[in-house]
């Protein structure tokens, strides 16, 4: 009998939710963000979101047969097998999410050896471990308030290093693992170590959505997703691949969006008015910040940017020595307002968030058509992913 699998549900057809998703585009771009808290009560979609990336994920190259996905551009972040290759044969990989499991052991997190293959050949290879799975990817912990205590103090010491290394019967494998950290969480069920959630780059707080058509619009969109999702595939295709075209050209923009001088002063003096601890949370916001810039494609930074950026980095951190709360979202604009108001003369600063989907919302029309009168849009369908990635010759000979 054939068995007929049913589609994932799709980043563009999700209603609302536009600061979540542009805190988590913004890490698809830019993974030297680094990951992504999403805190919010059940039912908000927090899960779906973050799986419903997996069709618009971008491409990199990678080492043929490593494990660890190596940078064939990045020597100095060759894992030790890469390190004694003699070829260095490219291949394209798209990024993926990597789940770690509430139940997931330390092995089979840190890495081991492949006991099975060792009984039986009494060969010892690497069993690769979820933090090399997630290097260049999303390491995805869901409800990571629950995690237990030792897991947490791995992920923590992880995050802290760019390398890992996997110690088990006279073997050592030292491995980059730079991951992008994605974790949801109930706040009702368990708060998180102030230890870990400074770990977390940015935070959004997602929240029940109360507007009746928008509502509305989420039971069309899952009823028809359920019931016949590759006509929710066929109905999507077009904003999907308008997604992907976005992250594209980011990607490309990114490296040349520059930040002034005025706004990197007005960033120094609100953090440090609001007493937040550590530099961290100012170079997030300006990585961010500089993210958020290029997904509107830009290349220069505008302060709207720049207030979204720190109500994303700011908002989960306490402050002081651990004195003080979080700052709440009012203090954070209020502060940043005046901070770049006085620093750069501009204009009243309006908090404003990029929208992903520009999907009309329709709810006169019949369940599953609503989209498919929309207007015409740009045809994307000829957008390969490889189109701006990097295209490389990687055939070059490392000596060692
Ligand atoms: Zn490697």
């Amino acid at each position: 009998m054939t068995e007929f699998r049913k589609r994932p549900y799709l980043f563009s057809a999700i209603v609302g939710q536009d600061e979540f998703k542009t805190a988590y585009l913004a890490n698809i771009v830019n993974p030297k963000i680094g990951g992504l808290l999403i805190s919010g009560p059940k039912g908000t979609g927090k899960s779906t979101i973050v799986h419903s990336v997996g069709t618009i994920l971008p491409k990199y190259e990678a080492i043929e047969g490593c494990h660890f996905n190596c940078d064939p551009e990045r020597p100095e972040k060759f894992c030790t097998s890469c390190q004694t290759r003699d070829e260095l044969t490219p291949v394209t990989r798209t990024m993926k999410i990597v789940n770690l499991p509430l139940s997931c052991t330390e092995d089979r997190l840190i890495g081991s050896i492949d006991i099975e293959n060792l009984l039986k050949s009494g060969e010892k290879n690497v069993q690769v471990g979820l933090l090399g799975e997630a290097n260049r990817n999303i390491l995805y912990i869901d409800e990571v308030n629950l995690l237990p205590d030792h897991l947490v103090d791995d992920i923590l010491d992880a995050a802290a290093s760019p390398w890992n290394t996997i110690e088990r019967e006279g073997i050592s494998i030292t491995h980059p693992d730079e991951f992008i950290l994605v974790g949801t969480m109930n706040p009702e069920e368990g708060e998180l170590r102030p230890q870990i959630l400074d770990r977390f780059p940015l935070c959004v707080k997602v929240s029940s959505i109360h507007d009746p058509r928008q509502r509305v619009e989420i039971v069309k969109r899952n009823i028809l997703h359920e019931n016949d999702s590759n006509k929710f595939a066929r109905i999507f295709k077009k904003d999907e691949e308008s997604c992907r075209k976005i992250i594209l050209e980011a990607k490309t923009l990114l490296p040349g969006v520059e930040m002034n001088e005025a706004f990197l002063y007005s960033i120094a003096e609100a953090c440090g008015e609001l007493k937040v601890d550590g530099q961290r949370p100012d170079i997030i916001i300006v990585k961010t910040a500089q993210t958020i810039a290029s997904l509107d494609r830009r290349t220069d930074v505008i302060e709207n940017d720049i207030l979204l950026a720190a109500q994303f980095s700011l908002s989960h951190r306490t402050r002081d020595g651990g004195l003080l709360e979080p700052p709440t979202k009012d203090e954070i604009k209020d502060v940043f307002t005046k901070s770049l108001r006085k620093e750069t003369s501009a204009k009243p600063v309006v908090s404003e968030v990029r929208k992903f989907s520009n999907l009309s919302i329709d709810i006169d029309k019949e369940s599953g058509s609503f989209l498919e009168d929309a207007e015409e849009e740009e045809d994307f369908s000829d957008v390969k992913p490889d189109d701006i990635t990097l295209k490389k010759k990687m055939n070059r000979k490392k000596n060692l």
